[in-house]
This record gives C-alpha cells, structure tokens and sequence, in this order.
C-alpha cells in the first residue's frame, strides 16, 4: 500500500474544504490558532512513518487526552472502573448535563466530560504525582519527553469553564467524585492542554493499534484484551453525538477534541493522526474528519 502517494491524495481532495467551520473559540486560548492548517501522520505497525502537511506542529489535543486518561484508569482500576461511568455512546454533546442529572451522576462513558472528569478524580486518588505520571505515561507512548502541558490553555479554559465545573459539582452531589471540585477541575483542563503534533500522536495510538500485544509503558499496563476493548469504546464513544456518522464515513475507533485533532487506528495494520483547527458544529475537525473518509476509502481497509 502506498500510504504516501494516498496522504497526497487526500491532502489535495480536501481543499475544497478548507474554509468549512471554525475553531473553538470557547476556549479563549484557541481562538488565537490559526484555523488554517492542516496535517496528518501515519504510523504502520511495521514501523513505516507517512506525513503529510504540518504533522510536526503540535496543537491542543483537548478531548483526545481522555484515551490516555482512560488507559491509566482501566490499569489502575480494572472493572471497578465501570462501577463510576457507562460503556454506551451517550448521543449527546461532550458537554452536556442533562443525560447526567437523568442518570444519576453515572457518565454514559469516559470520553464525553463528565466520564473524563471522574477518571480525573480516581488518577487523583491513585496517584502520588498524577500530573508527572500523567504526562510521562503519555511521554512513554509517544518517544518524545519534550511533550508538555500549557498551562496558559489550561489556565484560559478554566476562567470560562462554567460548564465543565456545573458537571463536576452534580458528580460530587452523586458522590461520584471523591476530592476537592477545584483541584479535580484543575487537573482535568491540564490533560486537555497537553500539546502534540500528529507526529507524535500518531505513534502514541500505535500501542492501541497493536492490540494482540500486552501494553507496559511505565507502570501502566493493559491485556491485550483490555486495550481491544479500549479499541470498541473509541469506535462507539470516540466522537461524541457523532460517533455513529464517523463510524459509517471513516469506519475506525479513533477519538476526537476540539483543538482539531483526531487520532485513530486501524488494529493490527496502523494508527493515524491528524488535525485541522476548523471544527464542524458537533465539534469535530471538518479536515480531519474528511481527511480520514478518504483514506479508509482510497485504501479500501476499515474495520468493516
Ligand atoms: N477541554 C475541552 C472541554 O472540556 C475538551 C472538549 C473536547 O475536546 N471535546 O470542553
């Protein structure tokens, strides 16, 4: 397969849409990206590297920060963890509180919000240093230590994160959240500010492609059987209320944020990243998520 002549490709297929949606600007801190960029990385399993565009820029991975999250939670807890949140696709917006009154302080699933902020809450609990080990799992996945948080992403998103803190007060009224509101806030907008290039994201999913191996990067480890389920919770939650239509357009487990990346994965062949600012109204990177349409399209491989 000749996955750089397909990047090309694809890169020159989506033009047309290059000035459809706009980025986040509920974030103050994104609203200064410029919107115009577009790039993509693929990672084989066989250790082949394709790029396209500015896949060494890094950019906010905001939601797609909620997989690594997940990752670390499922080795530290195991299946105590569905106990606190769902495995369905909740069919709402990641930020939405309605489903979360109806059910009770129960996420639908830990990568819409309120799942996230739960899992803040047991890294929290669980960890001594869980901003280090945090980070350091994500520098072990990804081979590059230079990957950090920004602070002033997260600092900015907190000072308008009125819905963010709305859901982690009803958790803590469920008594779904063990610590302090404020510290688990502060926490959970620093994993989203973490700032990777598709590059780097790329590699970091190749461990979630490569599902018939165990999974060890620091202390955190997960089955084989473990990160194959991780694989059906990106297909079926990874897009928020339109994880049905990227599963049918694109027809991988991958998962999305609002700075306009989206990484996914196709297990056993190769993990692929890419990110483009300009998001469409469910908050999706309109590029990106075009972007990944052809591919699976031009190489005829998907899951299905
Ligand atoms: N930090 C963002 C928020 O909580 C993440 C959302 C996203 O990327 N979908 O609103």
């Amino acid at each position: 397969m000749n996955y750089q002549e397909i990047l090309e490709h694809v890169c020159q297929e989506i033009q047309p849409f290059s000035k459809e949606g706009k980025q986040a600007d509920y974030i103050p801190a994104l609203a200064k990206v410029n919107p115009d960029q577009f790039g993509i990385c693929l990672h084989t399993i066989g250790g082949e590297t394709f790029a396209v565009g500015k896949a060494t820029t890094r950019f906010s991975i905001q939601s797609i920060s909620k997989v690594f999250a997940l990752a670390m939670c499922l080795s530290l807890e195991g299946d105590e963890l569905w106990k606190r949140m769902g495995k369905e696709p909740s069919g709402t917006a990641f930020n939405s509180l309605i489903q979360l009154e109806e059910e009770k302080g129960i996420p639908r699933n830990p990568f819409i919000n309120a799942g996230a902020i739960v899992m803040t809450d047991i890294l929290l609990s669980k960890l001594a240093n869980p901003e280090e080990e945090f980070l350091s799992f994500v520098h072990s996945l990804c081979g590059t230590n230079s990957v950090s948080y920004n602070e002033e992403v997260a600092r900015s998103e907190r000072s308008r994160g009125y819905l963010n803190a709305a859901i982690a007060n009803m958790l803590k009224y469920y008594h779904n959240i063990e610590n302090d509101i404020e510290r688990v806030l502060q926490f959970y907008f620093l994993m989203c500010s973490v700032e990777m290039s598709c590059q780097e994201l790329s590699k970091a999913f190749l461990s979630f492609a490569n599902h018939k191996k165990s999974f060890q990067y620091n202390h955190i480890m997960l089955t084989s059987s473990q990160v194959k389920r991780m694989n059906a919770i990106m297909q079926t939650c990874g897009f928020y209320d339109e994880a049905g239509e990227f599963s049918y357009l694109v027809g991988l487990p991958g998962k999305s944020g609002v700075g306009g990346g989206i990484a996914a994965i196709y297990p056993m062949r190769y993990s692929v990243a890419v990110w483009s600012p300009r998001l469409n109204p469910k908050g999706n990177s309109v590029m990106g998520m075009k972007a990944l349409e052809l591919l699976t399209t031009e190489t005829q491989e998907s899951i299905f």
